[in-house]
């Protein structure tokens, strides 16, 4: 009886205080069918980038349906949904991207792509599904929800095609984090850096900057017999792939992870024709800002002084404003992102090493501090193994539940300690 009357002395500020875990889990549990359906659904009609009109209007219909207030489009394909809590509080925005690759899927699945060429690759199809998981199981508990959450579904992670503007960077140029304005942002990806059942975090750097360049070298064509005659521009090509090398092996810091790539050379008709030109295209990549421009800066003047010293012109171009570095803010991550993942997660929320891959996620940074977080879905015992962009990715489906809690998990937290002290 002593007892029962202390349980009843404490039950209201106990109530206030207490991230709601049991019913997120049981919410995320009771409509995982639902959440694994959506998947396969988007997983079996997937659409490139800037071209999410039916993943679009699926994800609006599915918002509209739990309540929320509905922004469509944003950012030409996107939708933002806006969910205000019963209780007065902060702004608390969580991401997933919404587009696919141009791959043809090799996957024996009754729900494999129905569009030739294009498939669900990078897992976005999951994403897309885990959030509107996460938005129906925080709908649920509006009432108690102490602020405000912010849905983005965001087109063109991958990248808009030419000439066209995409992604995150248009979204947050379109205000999506501007009305009501947000103060911090969760997303996570899928994948096989994980095993299912895991969550990798950082409380730093976690996925790399990538910067897409192309390096043309000029020539001047003559019969092969004779190059003398004419200026041939295949050694020097290879001597700019050879000096690129040296910037990261010998100019960079080597405590600064940094990886630079030429992934594609094209130059020459015929084994005796002297070629007009060499053009070079590649990729580099770091985890840290400075580093990002110093390379950037030593590229141009390796890829000028080769040609120069072999009197010809060569020219570097970066063909977008590329990805920055995605790093974790380091306050936010160990007040919010680490326990709540620990709390879902238990011992399977493991640090893990930064990658090497890049994502157009960081631009939402400029408006705010992120945290992001890698979901593990492979799972070997199942055959799920295959990397993300191969013809043969999948993610193991049980999974879906764990990243709806997580997503669930964060908003909640940021909201129910009213933001975080840097
Ligand atoms: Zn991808
Ligand atoms: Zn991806």
């Amino acid at each position: 009886m002593l007892l029962a009357v202390a349980v009843l002395a404490v039950a209201p500020v106990a109530a206030a205080r207490t991230p709601p875990d049991a019913e997120i889990r049981a919410a995320a549990q009771r409509i995982a069918p639902a959440v694994v359906a959506l998947r396969r659904d988007l997983h079996a009609h997937p659409e490139l980038s800037n071209r999410e009109e039916r993943t679009g209007h699926l994800v609006e219909e599915r918002l509209r349906d739990l309540g929320l207030e509905v922004r469509h489009p944003v950012a030409r394909t996107g939708v933002v949904g806006i969910l205000r809590g019963g209780r007065p509080g902060g702004v608390v925005a969580l991401r997933a991207d919404i587009d696919a690759l141009p791959i043809e899927e090799a996957n024996d699945l009754p729900f494999r792509s129905q569009t030739k060429g294009v498939m669900h690759a990078c897992g976005h199809d999951a994403h897309t599904a885990i959030l509107i998981g996460a938005a129906e199981v925080l709908a649920g508990l509006r009432a108690r929800l102490p602020g405000t959450v912010i849905f983005l579904f965001q087109p063109a992670e991958e990248g808009a095609p030419e000439g066209e503007e995409g992604g995150a960077a248009l979204m947050v140029k379109e205000g999506a984090l501007d009305e009501p304005k947000v103060e911090a942002v969760f997303a996570l990806h899928v994948g096989g850096w994980t095993s299912m059942g895991q969550a990798g975090w950082t409380d730093g750097p976690i996925f790399a900057s990538s910067d897409t360049f192309r390096i043309e070298v000029e020539g001047k064509t003559v019969h092969g017999a004779q190059p003398h005659m004419g200026l041939d521009p295949i050694p020097v090509a290879a001597e700019i792939v050879q000096a690129l090398q040296l910037i990261v092996s010998r100019q960079i810091d080597g405590r600064q992870p940094r990886v630079l790539t030429i992934g594609r050379i094209q130059g020459g008709t015929r084994f005796n024709i002297i070629a007009d030109r060499v053009t070079m295209d590649g990729t580099v990549r770091t985890h840290d800002a400075t580093v990002r421009s110093e390379i950037k800066a030593r590229m141009a003047r390796t890829v000028k002084g080769v040609a120069e010293a072999h009197g010809t012109t060569a020219t570097l171009r970066f063909l977008d404003d590329g990805n920055p570095p995605t790093v974790n803010d380091a306050a936010l991550a160990r007040a919010v992102g680490i326990p709540a993942l620990e709390r879902v997660f238990g011992a399977g929320a493991v640090r893990v090493e930064p990658q090497m891959v890049a994502e157009d996620f960081p631009f939402f940074g400029k408006k705010a501090p992120y945290f992001y977080f890698l979901l593990g879905t492979r799972n070997d015992a199942k055959g799920i193994a295959s990397v993300n962009h191969s013809a043969t990715f999948d993610v193991d489906e049980d999974a879906l539940p764990l990243g709806v809690r997580a997503l669930a998990t964060l908003a909640w937290d940021f909201l129910a300690r009213g933001g975080v002290r840097r």
